[in-house]
């Protein structure tokens, strides 16, 4: 019978339901980015890994976190996890600790960007941690290209975001995009 063939080949296989779930998991990730070179996997778990649940709700946490900014034109959160998903540091953009926010100065545009502290960047300084192999969760879209090099640099494992088509940062985000390919980083963007 069909069933017990594909039973008795995934037997012969050797493949676990975890391996499956991350073949397929894979599998997705490279129709949207090409090849994988990183895959972020938990040792010691016995369950497939529901990959979209947890993405899901490290996103809504990074979207939490956006709030908190006291940008007025974008808000960004960001949250770093751990291999275990223990939440290791957030961030939100905003100036240096100490440094005054006032709309005067957050309402030049020019003045804000030589001030302002990215999300991500502002998640990598709090974690004062190695955060190698952990996974970089940022909403509403992906880490510009400065802050993705610092990311890189970090040895974080996976970014996960949204797609963006945000005409300012476009040119920003492709460069990301080029550079965690190279890098080996996995980049996992949903749909807002
Ligand atoms: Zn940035």
């Amino acid at each position: 019978m069909e069933t017990q063939d594909e039973t008795f080949g995934r037997r012969i296989d050797g493949k676990s339901e975890l391996d499956e779930a991350l073949d397929r998991w894979h599998h997705k990730a490279e129709l949207r980015f090409g090849p994988v070179k990183h895959l972020m996997t938990h040792p010691g778990e016995n369950k497939p890994p529901n990959v979209e649940k947890w993405d899901r709700r490290f996103l809504d946490a990074a979207q939490l976190f956006s709030y908190w900014s006291k940008d007025t034109s974008t808000k960004v959160g960001a949250v770093i996890v751990d291999p275990h998903r223990r939440i290791v540091a957030t961030g939100y953009n905003g100036f240096a600790r100490g440094v005054d926010d006032t709309m005067e100065r957050l309402e030049k545009r020019e003045l804000k960007y030589e001030m302002i502290i990215h999300a991500e960047d502002n998640a990598l300084l709090f974690a004062q941690r190695d955060v190698s192999l952990c996974a970089l969760y940022t909403y509403p879209f992906m880490p510009c290209s400065r802050c993705a090099a610092k990311i890189i640099q970090a040895g974080i494992s996976r970014v996960v975001s949204f797609e963006s088509m945000e005409p300012r940062w476009l040119e920003s985000f492709k460069l990301s995009m080029e550079m965690f390919k190279e890098a080996g980083v996995n980049l996992t963007l949903y749909s807002l």
